[in-house]
């Protein structure tokens, strides 16, 4: 969540502001809309402003719009959690520190002590002196050896304390970029690799294909069996991406009942070929309700392809493989069209 900093007159006429848009189209004032539209007219982010002016243009804004701008620009939960790792982190490293400070300070007293334990050898003539000093110097190298080893432990259990907050980081940072219900990349995950992807394919000069795949009708199916049916469908449908793509592929979940697959140095033909083959797929497939034997009736995806030519930017490539994938629609579903 982003620090609010707007005063009491600032954060009045927002809200205002914020009713007006809502009611204009027609989006239910739910807190989190109202969070969203919120943040959007006080336009602190540029790429909620975006994707928000993208979805208002495009028309007919749902709960889903709603739940994904939340998650993607307003909730970012996870960015909470990486914060504390790494306040964790700063702050094992700094104890550590002065560990290390005071260790050396000891250690520098210890040379000192050691100094004079030689000059005074030189100057000694009485045995029991002799003694006696000794015994001092094994006194002294028996703490600055303790302050040593307590130093040791210090630093492996600090090694431990930063492996395991590692591997938190590194959870949380895979969950920050998966879809929760397909296991699938997600949004954010998907933009990230698109733009890489899409850099490589400049520099190297090779092709990069992208695949938008929309169930068909997947309203009315929800609708005749349940939500949780079309759940089921929507984990149906991630698997078959996973498997049928490989390698450096990234397929990932684009939003709703909508599917991306990434295909770096890959160009029309042979996307064509994977994007026939994971249609013909899910043809052949049957869906089973949950806990029935009985099948339901069968699914079936349209597929929009599009090709990046050198210099293509996300937005362009993403057009035009949503605008073949309308094509897809209107020539009947169950089919793909190319740009
Ligand atoms: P078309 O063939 O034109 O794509 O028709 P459609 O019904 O698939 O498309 P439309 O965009 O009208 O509806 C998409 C539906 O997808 C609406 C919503 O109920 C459903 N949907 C989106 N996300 C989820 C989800 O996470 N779970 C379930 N069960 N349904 C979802
Ligand atoms: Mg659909
Ligand atoms: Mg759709």
């Amino acid at each position: 969540m982003r620090e609010y900093t707007e005063d009491y007159d600032q954060a009045s006429a927002l809200l205002r502001q914020v009713l007006a848009l809502l009611g204009r189209h027609h989006i239910p004032p739910d807190p989190r809309a109202y969070a969203v539209f919120y943040d959007y007219l006080a336009g602190t982010d540029e790429g909620l402003r975006r994707a928000v002016d993208e979805r208002l243009a495009r028309g007919g804004w749902n709960a889903e719009d709603t739940r994904e701008l939340f998650e993607r620009f307003v909730h970012q939960h996870d960015s909470q959690v990486v914060t504390a790792v790494h306040s964790g982190l700063r702050k094992i490293l700094q104890d550590l520190l002065e560990r290390v400070l005071a260790s050396a300070s000891d250690f520098a007293d210890y040379a000192i002590n050691l100094d004079d334990f030689s000059r005074q050898l030189h100057e000694v003539g009485d045995r029991d002196l002799l003694a006696s000093l000794t015994g001092d110097m094994v006194a002294h190298t028996r703490g600055a050896q303790a302050s040593n080893s307590a130093l040791q432990e210090q630093v492996e259990d600090t090694s431990e304390e930063v492996a395991a907050l590692r591997a938190e980081l590194a959870r949380v940072r895979r969950q920050a970029r998966t879809d929760p219900l397909t296991g699938l990349a997600n949004r954010k995950a998907f933009d990230e690799s698109l733009a890489e992807w899409l850099a490589q394919s400049v520099e190297t000069g090779e092709p990069l294909s992208l695949l938008l795949v929309d169930i068909d009708d997947f309203k009315s199916f929800n609708d005749d069996f349940g939500h949780l049916v079309g759940d089921k469908v929507l984990k149906f449908i991630a698997a078959t991406l996973t498997e049928q793509v490989k390698g450096r592929d990234v397929a990932a979940r684009f939003g709703g009942e909508e599917f991306a697959v990434i295909l770096p140095e890959t160009g029309h033909e042979g996307a064509e070929k994977l994007a026939e083959q994971i249609r013909s797929v899910i043809e052949r497939s049957r869906v089973k309700r949950p806990e029935h034997e009985e099948l339901v009736r069968k699914v079936t995806v349209s597929v929009g392809l599009a090709t990046s030519v050198g210099g293509d930017a996300c937005e362009s490539l993403i057009e035009r493989a949503d605008a073949a994938l309308y094509r897809a629609k209107r020539d009947g579903r169950n089919r793909i069209r190319r740009d």
